[in-house]
């Protein structure tokens, strides 16, 4: 399966992944997660990337396009992925379509992670990651046993530095007025299953196997 996870920061795309690509052995591609190890590793792409995301705005879409351009060539994405945060522009889902005609496949699925802006808020300023494996914490609707730890590794847990109220707006507007219309595009190809993403993480797990099976 080829999937795209589109919603606002918070929508709970982080939360569903690790669940959908153990269940269809799928890779896990989120230019969010990419863009930030480049950013600590201080590479050219990273420190061209830093301070949009710092700010709450899209990075260029020359630059996350080279980066889903690599990664989806790899072995191990050739029987499926899940491409969660990408892509945020129209220009990036065109962009996309391209690079899959050339290998002959094409986007199987768009989950739309549907949820009112409202309840973002809480959830961005509440969310715990154990970066290495991806798990995501919150402080009041998924603590960890032990505060500020991971649970399976005993791992630090870390906080995004764009998780705050007032990054979040940046990032919201941008979601509203760019990434948005990536779902019109979509929905055009008859390829969009809309999701109830404020209900609880296991309903939208059970929801979205619904949706794939
Ligand atoms: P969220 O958890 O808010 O969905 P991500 O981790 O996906 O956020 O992205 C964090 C930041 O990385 C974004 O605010 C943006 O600056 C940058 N970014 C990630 N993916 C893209 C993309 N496809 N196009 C442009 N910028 C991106
Ligand atoms: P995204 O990847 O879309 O930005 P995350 O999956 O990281 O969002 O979720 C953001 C925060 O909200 C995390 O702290 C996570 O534990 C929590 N969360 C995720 N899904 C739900 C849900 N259905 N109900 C309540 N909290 C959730
Ligand atoms: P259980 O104890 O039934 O196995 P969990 O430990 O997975 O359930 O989760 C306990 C509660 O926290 C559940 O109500 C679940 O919906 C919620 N929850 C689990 N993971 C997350 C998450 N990442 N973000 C927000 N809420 C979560």
């Amino acid at each position: 399966k080829r999937l795209v996870l589109i919603g606002p920061p918070g929508s709970g795309k982080g939360t569903q992944s690790p669940i959908i690509k153990d269940e269809y052995c799928l890779c896990h591609l989120a230019t969010g997660d990419m863009l930030r190890a480049a950013v600590a590793a201080k590479t050219p792409l990273g420190v061209k990337a830093k301070e949009a995301m710092d700010n709450g705005q899209l990075v260029s879409d020359d630059l996350v396009v080279g980066i889903i351009d690599e990664a989806i060539k790899k072995p191990s994405c050739q029987k499926g992925f899940i491409l969660d945060g990408f892509p945020r522009t129209v220009v990036q889902a065109q962009k996309l379509d391209e690079m899959l005609e050339k290998q002959g496949s094409k986007i199987d699925k768009v989950l739309n992670f549907a949820i009112d802006d409202a309840i973002l808020e809480e959830r961005i300023t509440g969310r715990w990651i154990h970066p290495s494996s991806g798990r995501t914490y919150h402080t009041k609707f998924a603590p960890p046993k032990i505060p500020g730890v991971d649970d399976v590794t005993g791992e630090p847990l870390i906080q995004r530095k764009d998780d705050t109220a007032a990054v979040l707006k940046s990032r919201l507007e941008a979601f509203h007025k760019q990434t948005e219309p990536v779902v019109d595009y979509y929905s055009k190809k008859g390829v969009v299953a809309d999701l109830q993403a404020e209900k609880p993480p296991k309903e939208v797990t059970a929801d979205v196997q619904k949706v794939l099976s």
